[in-house]
């Protein structure tokens, strides 16, 4: 009998309670008591669906408050030393403070796992840390899974992974801690069986990555300690391969390993061969980062030979937690009729979990209702009208690299771009969006009730444009910017104009915290109907003398902050984007936009978690957004902007771009970024970021001269330009003023001292 888990699932709540209550409880508007209770509906909630969907086991200590590498800091009594709380007595407030900061302490450090668009906390550890135990919230809620009757599968990050995410003072090896951690998991564990667990999952994504050999070794050190706590263990690895260390992990005590066969179906061969007669092989064959419906007879069709090997050693799970898709369809409402059944969220994979399991077990007898609508709908998404475009394949098929590439080079055109625009020498810009007031959001809602029409909406968005614009020329900025009131989005935004794209109500997905995306979904080929922009832009500029930039989401971040198809590789999405605003860049240009800016701050996100895989997203990529650019004559500047990651070790690929500006985020790093750039000789104009968007703290313009002062001693003052660090929609209009004005004042400054003042001036 082959048997169904899962290994995480979402725990924000099909309508986002977990958000809305901790909202509420940092407003002072719930107390700690409705902050648990809501917790705990949610737990119970998840649960019985997964008892309803028959799995196995039902998963626990996959909740987190806020964070759940934060959860395990807690457990262990790991806490940053810097705030100064007894691990043993900390408290749900102090837990926040940890996570969002206090008035002394800044917040924990925030970061990426792995290649998802989820951020966890970043454990803090030194020579000084122990892991001696800190609240036990985590047993509780395995002990309140218990309760309920069911085989319970705790689930903990493992040790290494745990150790590998964390960070220390440079120098410090932090596997030197690893003998410590491992009696505190050691305890954990003993602590689980004691109350009749029988298995416990311990996640081991570091395994998808090129880990040095003192980390692969690691595992060889750890797991056989773990293992004698008499638990059974089942290493999951997931977001790619675990194959190549799979020879070595094999000879580990553990029970069970899972696998992620949606990324890399072909590992099944090599854990097959390997298998030891005692384990149990998890296979991820449901897709837990995206939203498709599984394909169940490709499924079955890979699964079968695996039972049919392994029998009641084979488990079936989703690839990886599905903490990275929304909760469940039922509360769409207005999703395409012919979309819909294409379709699954968490929920609905929990029953394709079940599905697949009496397939093997039952016979596909058992469950043939479902295999039917399962292949009618795959059948339904290769047949669709709707997915594939005749009139985009053409085009694609049409594309040249020619195409890519602007008539002259970045010398020749740089020149001609001066002339055309007239700027003054170190031109001051910001990067799109201005605050987005209450009104905005407001007017924006209405609309979307129905309850002011378009016209009425539309002269909103037009009045937030001339205000934002009268104040850039009050301000005295150089390249003005239309602010972006009509967007809720940056990516959200077009995938509403485009054909191909569908947008859900609730899809939400954690991003941080109590923070959530909402992902719209990419099912068939991108088609640009009509024109998106031109009119906002045209309008902006016809209020003013000075440049307004054109403002466009890059092609890799639309894709990359998308849901996107599984029936082509993601390089062949980005080329249809790519195609869709490339037309858009061509149609600012005849509407007489000088300047036209297409973001990309997530090219660096979408890089693969192994390094051998990057040269070729890099390419893709590259080609993708330089076909966007390439369209404009050389008189038109383009720009681009990327901010909050580390690009350092991508800045090839970012000069190859060949994007006129780029506008980057530097001040968090004191500017090190910058230093790379430098470096590196970066050939083209450059802004880096002065004023630090995410503080409410206004920047004096001495403040800002001195780091134009450091960014002088490394770009050519001809190609600097001044700018904040990203978008200002998070801000109050008045401090945003009050910034600009004193990035405009730094900038004069610079042009007095370097003897470079204007007529303007
Ligand atoms: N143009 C966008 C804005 O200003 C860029 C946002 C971003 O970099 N994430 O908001
Ligand atoms: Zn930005």
């Amino acid at each position: 009998m082959a048997r169904t888990h899962i290994l995480g699932f979402p725990r924000i709540g099909a309508r986002r309670e977990l958000k809305f209550a901790l909202e509420a409880f940092w407003r002072g508007e719930a107390d700690d008591d409705t902050l648990r209770r809501t917790c705990t509906e949610l737990r119970h909630r998840h649960w019985q669906m997964q008892r309803d969907a028959c799995l196995g086991h039902i998963t626990a200590g996959d909740f987190a408050l806020y964070d759940h590498v934060l959860d395990h800091c807690v457990l262990f009594g790991a806490l940053p030393p810097r705030f100064g709380f007894d691990p043993r007595a900390l408290t749900r407030a102090q837990y926040f403070e940890l996570a969002r900061g206090n008035a002394k302490q800044p917040a924990m450090e925030m970061t990426k796992w792995f290649d998802t668009n989820y951020h966890y906390l970043v454990p803090e550890l030194s020579a000084e840390s122990c892991f001696a135990g800190g609240v036990e919230w985590f047993l509780d809620d395995v002990k309140d899974a218990l309760a309920l009757g069911s085989p319970v599968k705790p689930v903990l990050i493992g040790p290494i992974t745990y150790l590998w995410l964390s960070k220390s003072a440079p120098g410090f090896d932090r596997l030197s801690l690893l003998p410590s951690l491992v009696t505190a998991y050691e305890r954990v564990l003993r602590q689980l069986h004691a109350l009749g667990v029988e298995w416990v999952q311990l996640d081991e994504p570091a395994l998808s990555t090129e880990l040095a050999e003192q980390w692969v070794n690691a595992y060889e050190i750890a797991y056989p300690a773990l293992a004698r706590t008499g638990i059974n263990l089942m290493l999951a690895t997931y977001f790619g391969s675990g194959s190549e260390y799979a020879a070595r992990l094999v000879r580990l005590p553990v029970r069970g390993f899972h696998i992620d066969l949606v990324r890399s179906p072909e590992q099944q061969e090599i854990w097959r061969a390997l298998l030891p007669e005692h384990a149990v092989l998890s296979a991820g064959i449901v897709d837990g980062r995206n939203v498709w419906r599984t394909d169940l007879r490709r499924a079955l069709n890979l699964l079968r030979p695996l039972h049919d090997a392994l029998g009641e050693r084979l488990w079936i799970a989703p690839s990886c937690s599905l903490l990275h898709v929304p909760v469940s369809l039922e509360h769409e409402r207005q999703l395409d009729a012919e979309v819909r059944p294409c379709l699954a969220f968490a929920s609905e994979k929990l029953h394709e979990l079940d599905v697949l399991a009496r397939a093997l077990n039952e016979g596909e007898a058992s469950v043939a209702e479902a295999f039917t609508a399962s292949d009618a709908a795959q059948e339904a998404r290769r047949a669709s009208r709707r997915v594939v475009n005749e009139v985009v394949r053409e085009r694609i098929a049409g594309v040249t690299s020619a195409m890519a590439e602007r008539r002259s080079v970045y010398a020749e055109r740089i020149g001609k771009q001066r002339q055309a625009l007239q700027l003054p020498p170190i031109p001051t810009t910001t990067i799109g969006s201005f605050p987005q007031t209450q009104a905005v959001r407001q007017a924006r809602a209405a609309y979307k009730r129905r309850e002011i029409t378009a016209v009425t909406y539309l002269q909103r968005i037009r009045s937030e444009i001339e205000q934002a614009v009268s104040r850039q020329e009050n301000v005295g900025l150089d390249v003005l910017v239309h602010g972006e009131a009509e967007r809720n989005d940056m990516v959200e935004y077009f995938a509403e104009n485009l054909w191909g794209y569908m947008i859900t109500e609730n899809g939400w997905v954690q991003s941080y915290g109590s923070r959530c995306v909402k992902p719209p979904i990419i099912y068939g080929d991108i088609y640009r109907p009509e024109p998106i922009t031109v009119d906002t832009i045209r309008y902006a500029q016809s209020l003013t003398s000075k440049p307004m930039k054109g403002m466009l989401t890059g092609p890799v971040t639309m894709l990359q902050w998308s849901f996107v198809r599984d029936d082509q590789p993601r390089g062949a999405t980005a080329l249809q984007l790519a195609l869709a605003i490339r037309d858009e860049v061509e149609d600012l240009e005849k509407a007489g936009i000088r300047v036209i800016q297409i973001d990309e701050p997530a090219l660096r996100e979408g890089l693969p978690l192994q390094r051998g895989e990057w040269e070729q997203y890099l390419s893709w990529a590259v080609h993708a957004f330089k076909l966007t650019a390439a369209v404009v004559r050389d008189e038109t500047q383009i720009h681009t902007h990327m901010c909050y990651a580390e690009f350092n070790d991508i800045l090839p690929a970012i000069a190859a771009l060949d994007a006129d500006v780029i506008t980057i985020e530097t001040s968090r790093s004191n500017m090190e970024l910058l230093d790379a750039f430098g470096a590196f000789n970066y050939p083209n104009d450059i802004g880096p970021g002065v004023y630090d968007i995410h503080s409410p703290r206004v920047p004096t313009s001495d403040d800002m001269v001195r780091l134009l002062h450091r960014a002088a001693q490394v770009i050519p003052i001809e190609r600097l330009w001044v700018n904040p660090d990203c978008g200002l929609k998070t801000r109050g209009w008045p401090e945003t003023e009050r910034a600009l004005r004193n990035m405009v004042n730094a900038a004069h400054q610079l042009r007095a001292e370097l003897g470079l003042v204007t007529t303007q001036e």
